[in-house]
């Protein structure tokens, strides 16, 4: 019989990837989402599937699944900085109470649950690259707070329900990243940076540019997040691309790419951006045999591809 997995947030950017991936692999899939930053433009090619279902819901209410469930990936959030300083309560509840909803309903049925932690548990770093002991340097009230102390909060009652109720939990900490379907207009550096290039605009780097961000392609993650949960592992897991590059070098990397002929002009710094990001995956690598394979002039190509075959009217909608 077919395994039954619970994808929240399956209109999104990495979940609806997820849905394809088990799908691919055979599982019923159900995905679930309340659309607050996800498109079902990004699953529409799975509603004909006889074995994929859609729920539009709110997980910060109640959540119930009829039937079986084997596996439930919780990766419903707000995920960019303007989505969550936009909506910061919805944010906080949606680490909170959707992810008390949904590890009750992982013990009610009796399945195994991998939550959508981030590097962002980390904060602005002072250990560097950051491995899964460090235990971060947040600021539980800068603007940030409300989606870094939310993905904590969402750490420690995952772990409780493992420890306490015996449930079998998963626990990825996901650093940047990128590739097809994510939103122009999400305010997230990729896409900010290609739309911009694709509208003639300059690029805007906030700071100095000497921040850094380590880049992981879309179908690296996903076979990370896919080996973790099919593993034995509940500690969590660092899964993200350690090849670091400064924003200011990765805004000339995407004029080169675009051909562009705009310039970068320099913005204020948003408060409490960290520094500097880049994971260790020591454990990713001894844990689930897995790194990522794919490097990010590769991953960029396709990824630039992909926005530039948008409709000219979302990339007119893009624009702020
Ligand atoms: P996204 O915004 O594209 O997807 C999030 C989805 O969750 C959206 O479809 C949204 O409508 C849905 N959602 C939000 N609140 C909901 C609620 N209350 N009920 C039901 N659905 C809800 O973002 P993404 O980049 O795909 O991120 C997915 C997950 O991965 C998030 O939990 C995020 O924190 C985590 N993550 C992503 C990254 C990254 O680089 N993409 C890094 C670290 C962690
Ligand atoms: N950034 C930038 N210009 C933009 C958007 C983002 O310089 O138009 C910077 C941002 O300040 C941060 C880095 O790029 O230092 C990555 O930002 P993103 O929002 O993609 O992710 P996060 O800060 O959550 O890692």
């Amino acid at each position: 019989m077919a395994k039954r997995i619970l994808i929240t947030g399956a209109a999104g950017f990495l979940a609806s990837h997820l849905c394809d991936r088990f799908i691919k692999e055979g599982y019923e899939v159900i995905g679930m989402d309340n659309l607050i930053t996800g498109n079902l433009k990004n699953i529409e090619h799975l509603f004909k599937l006889p074995n994929f279902e859609f729920y539009h819901h709110d997980v910060t209410t109640f959540v119930h699944v009829p039937g079986k469930l084997d596996y439930i990936l919780h990766f419903a959030s707000p995920a960019s900085p303007i989505d969550y300083l936009k909506i910061p309560i919805q944010t906080l509840k949606v680490g909170s109470l959707g992810t008390l909803h949904l590890l009750g309903l992982a013990k009610e049925k009796k399945a195994r649950i991998l939550i959508a932690s981030t590097s962002e548990v980390y904060g602005d770093p002072q250990v560097h690259p950051q491995n899964e002991e460090y235990y971060g340097n947040v600021s539980s009230t800068g603007p940030r707070g409300v989606y870094d102390e939310a993905k904590r909060f969402q750490e420690s009652l995952t772990m409780a329900y493992h420890r306490f109720h015996g449930l079998e939990t998963r626990i990825a900490r996901i650093f940047n990243t990128y590739g097809p379907r994510m939103r122009l207009n999400d305010g997230r550096v990729i896409p900010a940076f290609i739309g911009q290039a694709l509208r003639g605009e300059d690029l805007t780097v906030f700071g100095d540019g000497n921040q850094t961000r380590s880049f992981c392609y879309v179908d690296d993650q996903v076979e990370g997040i896919y080996r973790l949960l099919l593993s034995d592992y509940s500690e969590p897991v660092n899964i993200g691309n350690p090849e670091e590059i400064t924003i200011k070098d990765f805004a000339e990397e995407i004029i080169k790419l675009t051909g562009t002929n705009q310039k970068i002009v320099y913005k204020e710094l948003p408060k409490d951006d960290p520094m500097q990001r880049q994971p260790d995956i020591t454990r990713a690598k001894q844990v689930l045999g897995w790194e990522p394979k794919i490097s990010r002039s590769e991953g960029m190509k396709i990824t630039y591809d992909y926005f530039k075959n948008l409709s000219k009217e979302e990339l007119k909608k893009s624009e702020h």
